[in-house]
């Protein structure tokens, strides 16, 4: 049956989400999959001096594309929010948003680790929710397959949200429907959800490359084919076109 035929879920099919959407493979799956689910979602993303603008280009060429190919996900996309952190460009030295190698620093973290980026993401995009009276907050942090953030971390995210709700007295929910999955078994999820269409949406139309490197389409998408980000999405794909996970 086409996804987009489903019902969402009972007792989600009436609640709102917001989608912290960075334009990247992980967050465009997670928002097909919060359409899903919730009657209405919207996106939330950030401008915050990376280097590269080219993710931000491409959450709103992927939302369109999205439109054009899942109307009836369409009718439950609302707002976009994108908002300017310039703060975290301005007090951090990181290979994400300076001119600095990639590697691993004496912590073990590597140098594309912006510290707080996304306890900071969480905490504005709780208060987006806040005031938008939205419950749900949708994030694709992922702890599998991942590089070794700690703010990426079920526990983390746990910790979060009780923060949030202490703080703000609340019930808001933070959904990470990607935190145990494989890369590959990141690409499944979106041919569960949207099929061979959504898969090629999500290979041509999002952006992973550290390097902000678009040139090329790949079999696996755009980008250099060797920063540690490329590397990972290379080897998802690749485990998941042979039937792995
Ligand atoms: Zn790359």
């Amino acid at each position: 049956m086409a996804a987009t035929h489903r019902t969402p879920p009972d007792g989600l099919a009436h609640e709102s989400a917001l989608v912290l959407f960075s334009g990247g493979q992980d967050s465009a799956t997670v928002l097909a999959w919060a359409l899903e689910r919730f009657a209405a979602v919207e996106t939330v993303g950030f401008r915050y001096g990376q280097r590269h603008g080219v993710e931000l280009e491409c959450r709103t060429d992927f939302a369109a594309a999205l439109r054009g190919a899942f109307p009836a996900w369409g009718r439950r996309l609302g707002d976009d929010h994108l908002h300017a952190v310039e703060v975290l460009g301005e007090i951090s030295e990181t290979a994400l948003t300076r001119p600095v190698e990639i590697a691993m620093d004496e912590a073990g973290l590597p140098t594309t680790f912006v510290p707080g980026r996304n306890l900071l993401f969480f905490t504005l995009a709780a208060a987006i929710a806040y005031r938008r009276g939205i419950r749900h907050v949708v994030a694709g942090v992922c702890e599998t397959d991942s590089s070794g953030y700690p703010d990426c971390r079920d526990d983390t995210v746990k910790a979060m949200q009780a923060a949030l709700n202490l703080g703000m007295a609340s019930r808001l929910v933070l959904h990470t429907p990607l935190m145990w999955r494989t890369k590959a078994q990141t690409w499944q999820l979106a041919e569960a959800l949207g099929g061979e269409a959504l898969v090629e949406l999500i290979r041509t139309g999002t952006h992973t490359c550290y390097l902000g490197e678009r040139g090329t389409l790949h079999p696996w998408g755009h980008g250099c084919g060797e920063c540690p980000a490329c590397l990972l999405r290379m080897e998802g794909w690749r485990i998941y076109r042979e039937g792995g996970s």
